[in-house]
């Protein structure tokens, strides 16, 4: 088994393992599992700040971005897509899919959306129903703010739909603060359950507009009104997986116990960041780093492949690559969730240090030492 420094799926806890092998009842039928279902839901929308109702899906982190889409859209409906990054960008089909006709706020994906050159855009362009945008934009590790973005958007009646998916408990998430209508997570990033589940917070508004469409939502799985009345009715739209909701609520509650694990993914983040310029090695992003994952440029003497096949075979560690344009141009290092420990870093700081030097590339200082010396004054 390697150690998985991934930025998701992450390491799955053994409480969490253990919750998924207790013994099942019919879900469909048990009104125990009922209750189970909205509790855990409840402790999610405790965990993310707000009194909007919260569903959990059955189906990958991508279920919920699509049902969000899916369930705003009608034919011909105007969507902003907010775009500094791959998942930002990949927001469009969604839209085109269900029928709305995406527009494309592209910005440099380098840097976070910066709100006050937002503010001009939108008062210069209307119409929009919802927008899109990314919490972190998990291939590049860019982190946008959406306690601020969010808001903006709803100044100008426009709804939101945000990908929190690898930001949420390893970044601030204060979804009622944000005004954020639908808030996506999935359970394989800091919430370290294994893949499977999406979920998302539904806001009042966003109740609202599906249901004042005059179209029928076009998809069923992808569909968030299907759930409605669901507890009155003791009636899911279809069989929860029971193993993976258990699974879940002890995931969550490993969160709930564990107070410093903001500030946890902060000191991890910046000594991590730091330590990899110290060394002489590039951060891919200029500015708006997420502290659950940190993105490297791959140096000139060797390969993303070198790097990430040699920390596998020689030290059992697996890091990754990224995708789309930044395919081989970046490593990825995952500190979200049950990875954002300080033990599991140094070893992964060490192993990569040890790495580099074996493919040739010169270092300034020793990775993990420094590492060390700044978790300690960060
Ligand atoms: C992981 C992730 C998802 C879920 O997508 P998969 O690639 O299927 O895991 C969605 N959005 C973001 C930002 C993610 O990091």
């Amino acid at each position: 088994m390697y150690k998985i420094m991934t930025p998701g799926p992450t390491q799955v806890k053994e409480n969490v393992r253990m919750a998924r092998a207790r013994e099942c009842t019919n879900p469909d039928l048990d009104g125990e599992f009922l209750e189970f279902y909205k509790e855990t839901c409840g402790q999610l929308s405790r965990l993310l700040h707000t009194s909007n109702e919260t569903l959990i899906l059955g189906g990958e982190g991508i279920l919920g971005l699509e049902a969000a889409c899916a369930s705003l859209t009608e034919p011909g409906d105007r969507v902003l897509v907010l775009d500094n990054g791959i998942f930002g960008k990949g927001f469009a089909d969604f839209v085109s899919i269900y029928g709305g006709k995406p527009e494309l706020y592209t910005v440099d994906g380098k840097n976070p959306i910066d709100p006050d050159v937002l503010d001009g855009y939108l008062k210069e362009h209307h119409g929009f129903k919802y927008a899109t945008l990314v919490h972190c934009d998990t291939p590049s590790g860019i982190l946008n703010d959406i306690h601020t973005l969010c808001p903006l958007l709803k100044k100008y009646g426009i709804l939101t739909v945000v990908d929190s998916v690898s930001a949420m408990f390893g970044e601030k998430v204060h979804v009622d603060e944000a005004q954020a209508d639908i808030l996506c997570g999935g359970s394989q990033k800091a919430v370290s359950a294994p893949p499977g589940l999406a979920f998302a917070t539904i806001s009042g508004d966003a109740k609202r507009a599906m249901a004042e469409r005059k179209t029928p939502i076009a998809s069923f799985y992808a569909n968030l009104k299907v759930f409605e009345g669901y507890y009155e009715k003791k009636w899911f739209p279809y069989t929860m997986p029971i193993s993976d909701i258990y699974g879940l609520q002890a995931a969550l509650s490993n969160i709930e116990q564990d107070s410093g694990m903001l500030l946890r993914h902060a000191r991890l983040g910046q000594a991590c960041r730091q330590a990899v310029k110290d060394a002489g090695l590039k951060l891919h992003l200029e500015q708006g780093f997420s502290n659950t994952v940190t993105v490297l440029d791959v140096p000139g003497e060797t390969t993303a492949e070198a790097i990430l096949e040699t920390m596998q075979k020689e030290y059992n560690i697996m890091l990754s690559g990224s995708f789309g344009s930044l395919a081989g141009h970046v490593v990825r290092i995952g500190h979200m969730g049950a990875n954002a420990n300080f033990q599991d870093m140094a070893e992964t700081m060490d192993a990569l240090g040890q790495t580099l030097e074996k493919l040739g590339v010169p270092l300034a200082c020793s990775l993990k030492e420094r590492f060390c010396q700044l978790y300690r004054t960060v």
